[in-house]
């Protein structure tokens, strides 16, 4: 039997794959297992930051494997306390909290918003508000927070406690909060699995004000959109706000599984011992991994993020067969007139990688994809949505 047929046969069938088996790759190039090559648009969902195999990456993980690959959280490791402190000293975040993915480190986030409001002002204070439209995850809790009811179905009861409003809505917010119950706000400054969109900076400007006048806290949801995504460290520096918690996963460990949540001044020291834990939270390996990431985040690094973005956006704004084009930095989503899946498809049959989000071609390459191959990619894109 083939790849494909035993994953048929294996594989809980939650995942409609592409028809690709992925074998090996090499910076933004994957080869597949009859030797094709493409050029990844992808990076695994915003996942491989440096791309595949980057060298020092691969230097990192490889002597922290060899090392020591886990300790658990009864002893202390290097690599998670350096990450931590690294982490700190860039965001000016006060304390991390390390797990294994995106929803994980929103479920932190959400622990640590209830318990800061309910310490404070009692246990009537729990209600977390999202936006339409959102995407925080795939556990209970993270599902009752993303607000897209084509979640909300399958799997009732979920967490209670949740409510979303319409992104630029303040007057929505107020009315959910009309009786104090309001302990936190969460959103992603960019929609990225709602269709990669931005929210306007007047409404997250005004947003975190209501928060900061509130007294409730603000919850930036960085999986996707951070570690450089955007062209700045973390998206939310774009639009000149200081949340109180942010969480972050996909390309923070450059491919390995990790998610942190870091917390700001007022919920820095909200949990005690046995609060909350992860067998695997902070890993070495994981934690070495990322700080040959975030290490690498630098000026020049993240200007070069924003350079590649405006070719992008000024090459294909305007291309025949494209409405819009939408996102920030590296995180691109393209409204074409043709559905999205058959542009991807056509791209996939002349290799090159693209994803979806909602009825938009979506693109996250690695964030150092050679210039080359990303102008001969966003080529093959626009000639595709022109045909
Ligand atoms: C991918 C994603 C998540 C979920 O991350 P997992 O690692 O799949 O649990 C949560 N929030 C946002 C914004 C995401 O893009």
């Amino acid at each position: 039997m083939n790849i494909k047929d035993i994953d048929k046969k294996y594989i809980a069938p939650t995942y409609n794959r592409f028809p690709v088996v992925a074998q090996s790759g090499k910076g933004s190039v994957i080869t597949d297992d009859r030797g094709r090559q493409y050029i990844d648009m992808g990076s695994g969902i915003g996942v491989t930051a440096f791309g595949i195999a980057d060298p020092v990456w691969l230097d990192a993980v490889t002597k922290q494997a060899a090392t020591l690959q886990h300790a658990s959280n009864l002893y202390y490791t290097e690599p998670c306390v350096k990450l931590a402190e690294l982490l700190c000293k860039k965001t000016g975040m006060k304390k991390v909290f390390f797990s294994n993915s995106g929803a994980e480190a929103n479920e932190c986030a959400i622990k640590a918003a209830r318990k800061y409001a309910q310490d404070k002002y009692g246990k009537k204070r729990h209600v977390i508000a999202t936006l339409t439209g959102s995407f925080h995850g795939r556990t209970l809790t993270t599902l009752a927070a993303t607000g897209q009811d084509k979640f909300h179905k399958l799997f009732t009861p979920l967490t209670d406690g949740f409510v979303s409003f319409n992104a630029g809505c303040i007057d929505e917010l107020e009315k959910i909060n009309k009786d104090g119950t309001l302990a936190a706000v969460m959103i992603e400054c960019i929609q990225g699995e709602g269709g990669v969109v931005p929210l306007g900076k007047d409404f997250v400007k005004a947003l975190y004000e209501y928060c900061v006048k509130n007294d409730v806290l603000l919850i930036a949801d960085e999986v996707q959109t951070g570690n450089g995504r955007t062209g700045e460290l973390y998206a939310y520096m774009n639009f000149g706000i200081k949340p109180d918690i942010v969480s972050t996963a996909k390309g923070l460990a450059g491919g390995l599984p990790m998610g942190a949540t870091m917390l700001g001044e007022k919920c820095e020291n909200v949990f005690s011992f046995g609060d909350h834990g992860s067998t695997f939270g902070g890993n070495p390996v994981c934690a070495a991994a990322a700080i040959s990431i975030i290490e690498r985040l630098d000026e020049k690094l993240l200007q070069s993020v924003k350079d590649k973005s405006t070719y992008a956006f000024l090459s294909l704004e305007n291309g025949k067969g494209i409405e819009a084009v939408t996102g920030m930095g590296l995180m691109i989503g393209i409204k074409t007139v043709k559905p999205a899946g058959e542009v991807i498809e056509e791209c996939m049959k002349r290799g090159v990688l693209c994803l979806a989000a909602k009825d938009k071609v979506r693109l996250l390459p690695a964030l150092n994809i050679d210039d080359g191959l990303f102008k001969k990619a966003i080529e093959t894109i626009k000639r595709v949505c022109a045909e």
